[in-house]
């Protein structure tokens, strides 16, 4: 016998009951996005190496060891071969997508959405995997477009408290930080290597390497011996300047002018190099934002952030566009879902039941009948699903019992249809939670069996 094939490490398949939930965070994300004005952008799932590489940064984990990448082989001789990689993350093909149509040339500010699959060669654990899925959502245009005013940040935000409040999602925290502009940046990169060179020598083997290549990088460490070390570090706010400051301000006040609240976290420099001025992530309750020294109480099993996000005002120009300030977030769906599972295995809602199971009652013998009675259940099917109905629909050679059995576990009610009944055009229903049996004329079934009256 040969071996049986399973989804490959790091990858699952999402079965029912578990997809209804998916799609109804996804429908609850796509109902604010439209309120707020965004429209849905989809992108390939591959694009070339370089876009990753020049954008995401070369040093970062992700480019670094996490990036499904490979040599597209030519196919033809007018064709050459290529390096290509599955998107690790949207906003880099997201903002490729922008320059290549032009988009920034309207004038206009550019509000896009995504929701999709990326990839990321990661250990897999409990909400970390290596195909995963994200909701992102993008505002980027030209200066004049209004899209570096600390506004856009507020407004970005207060829509990202919006949508998990309205999806129910209970204990969430926003982190804030400010990385400054890249002149700022590469000032407190400079800061840093003068503080990580005498301690750089006692901390793990990574933040050794980034000390020298990335210092900003060693902010993201996780090892817990390197936490004193790193919460020593210069902080920073202490880099930024007047303009950095300023902007930070009024994003800060545009949230306390809201009533969305936030905590302060000067180690927050994300795992992305694009990052300019704000950054923030969304953390729930027991796992700790991104970076922290404390364990929490991992409620999920995993240590990471719902969502992460900040603005990129230089992202453009390192593609190869004109200037066009952002800001952006991605969302993990997956740990959001996990996140409303624990929430509802607390409080679980009541199994959701089809209005109605066909019943045909067929002949087991003779095959024509069978095939009859089929055909008319398939048909009332048709009419009642027409009329918003939601219904399943049995098979003529099971008896009576089985069709019970059958229906009993998925709708509230079965409807028999056997060859009377066709004749007459008067159905007999049972409704199972009241054990109720009734005679329904045709004509009235579909008000019958979505009215909670015939309970
Ligand atoms: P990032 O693109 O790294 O800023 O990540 C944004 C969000 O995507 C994180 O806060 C996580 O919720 C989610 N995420 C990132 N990597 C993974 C992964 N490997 N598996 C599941 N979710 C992930």
């Amino acid at each position: 016998m040969s071996q049986t094939l399973k989804a490959v490490r790091g990858t699952r398949d999402l079965l029912p009951p578990d997809t209804a939930l998916w799609n109804r965070i996804e429908a609850a994300a796509r109902d604010v996005f439209a309120r707020y004005n965004f429209g849905e952008i989809r992108t390939p799932v591959f694009e070339e190496t370089t876009l990753f590489a020049r954008s995401v940064g070369e040093e970062t984990d992700i480019v670094s060891k996490e990036m499904y990448t490979w040599e597209d082989r030519a196919r033809a001789q007018s064709e050459k071969s290529q390096s290509l990689t599955l998107r690790p993350e949207n906003t880099a093909g997201v903002v490729r997508a922008a320059i290549e149509h032009n988009l920034f040339e309207s004038g206009q500010l550019q509000k896009l959405y995504y929701i999709g699959p990326q990839f990321r060669r990661e250990r897999p654990q409990k909400g970390r995997y290596r195909q995963f899925y994200q909701i992102g959502a993008e505002v980027i245009g030209p200066p004049s477009s209004g899209s570096e005013s600390p506004l856009r940040d507020a407004e970005i935000l207060e829509m990202l408290a919006t949508l998990l409040d309205e999806l129910g999602i209970t204990g969430w925290t926003l982190h804030l930080n400010s990385v400054g502009s890249s002149a700022d940046r590469a000032r407190y990169n400079e800061t840093l290597r003068a503080a990580l060179e005498p301690v750089a020598p006692k901390m793990c083997q990574d933040c050794q390497r980034r000390a020298v290549t990335n210092p900003l990088r060693v902010l993201d460490c996780k090892v817990p011996e390197d936490q004193p070390i790193i919460d020593a570090l210069p902080k920073i706010a202490d880099s930024l300047d007047e303009d950095s400051q300023a902007h930070f301000a009024a994003v800060r006040s545009a949230l306390d002018a809201a009533g969305v609240p936030y905590t302060l976290n000067n180690r927050l420099v994300r795992g992305l190099d694009y990052y300019t001025r704000t950054t923030f992530e969304f953390t729930h309750r027991g796992l700790p934002p991104h970076g922290a020294s404390s364990a929490g109480t991992p409620v999920l099993g995993a240590q990471n952030a719902l969502l992460g996000g900040g603005r990129y005002d230089g992202l453009s120009e390192m593609l190869g566009g004109p200037r066009a300030p952002g800001i952006g977030f991605a969302i993990g769906l997956d740990r959001l879902v996990l996140t409303l599972q624990a929430q509802l295995d607390q409080n679980p809602a009541p199994r959701q039941l089809a209005d109605a199971f066909i019943a045909p009652l067929g002949d087991a013998i003779d095959a024509t009948k069978l095939q009859a009675i089929n055909a008319a259940a398939l048909v009332l099917a048709r009419e009642l699903r027409h009329k918003g109905l939601w219904i399943e629909l049995g098979e003529g050679s099971f008896r009576l019992k089985k069709s019970f059995e059958a229906a009993d576990k998925i709708a509230r009610h079965i409807v028999i249809l056997g060859e009377d009944e066709l004749k007459s055009g008067i159905l007999t229903v049972k409704n199972f939670s009241t054990g109720k049996q009734t005679k329904v004329p045709r004509a009235e079934l579909a008000v019958f069996l979505s009215t909670p009256a015939s309970e």
